[in-house]
């Protein structure tokens, strides 16, 4: 991952959604995006040229636009209206990212779409959000990763956080997926967690 001192950046064709440049860099904001929050609490996964990247979640394309910066190709799933039409601006001009409006938690609507991935990026505010993680873990070639993001107040807002935590990596260990890395995002997302696994 580049950065610039302490700050993360990416190399991409002029800024997205106003963030500044730094020596002709986008600058990846840690608070806007919870993938660049885990590059600076955590270790991750590198983005590398020639990556695929299923990502869960894209909304309006903010954190999506970075990653793309990096990798060959961006498989984008979003469901809501609003955010999918910035989406479709940033994928006007970054030809490397597919927009799909999909539900991601029914991954038959949009298989026939996708190819086998690299790194699978999950960051939906659901109840689900383990069981969405591994029904998409189809996608992943073999030795393929996995990043959940967890907002654990979407899974149950009358449990501690911590739970919901332990719960999640618990269903995924169960699963069979290992685990490489689990971390708080704080300071730059409270009660929002990483998961980063391997298949
Ligand atoms: N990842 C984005 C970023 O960093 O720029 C922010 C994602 S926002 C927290 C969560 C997004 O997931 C919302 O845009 C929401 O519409 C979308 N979402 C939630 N459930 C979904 C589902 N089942 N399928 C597809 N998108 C979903």
């Amino acid at each position: 991952m580049i950065r610039i001192g302490n700050i993360l950046v990416s190399k991409g064709e002029g800024g997205v959604y106003g963030e500044r440049m730094l020596e002709g860099y986008r600058v990846w904001d840690p608070y806007r995006s919870k993938l660049a929050a885990l590059y600076l609490v955590g270790t991750g996964i590198d983005l590398i040229p020639g990556m695929k990247v299923l990502y869960l979640g894209a909304a309006n394309g903010t954190t999506v636009s970075h990653v793309a910066d990096y990798v060959e190709v961006v498989y984008a799933v979003e469901f809501a209206p609003r955010p999918m039409q910035d989406l479709l601006e940033v994928a006007r001009r970054r030809t490397n990212v597919i927009p799909i409006m999909a539900d991601a938690s029914r991954p038959e609507q949009y298989a026939p779409l996708v190819e086998a991935v690299d790194l699978l990026y999950q960051d939906v505010a659901q109840p689900d959000q383990a069981a969405i993680a591994l029904a998409n873990c189809a996608f992943l070639k073999p030795g393929g990763h996995l990043i959940l993001m967890l907002k654990t107040r979407s899974v149950d807002i009358r449990k501690e956080p911590a739970e919901i935590f332990r719960d999640t990596l618990d269903i995924l260990i169960s699963a069979g997926i290992t685990v490489r890395e689990s971390t708080w995002l704080a300071p730059y997302h409270q009660d929002h967690a990483a998961i980063v696994c391997t298949r």
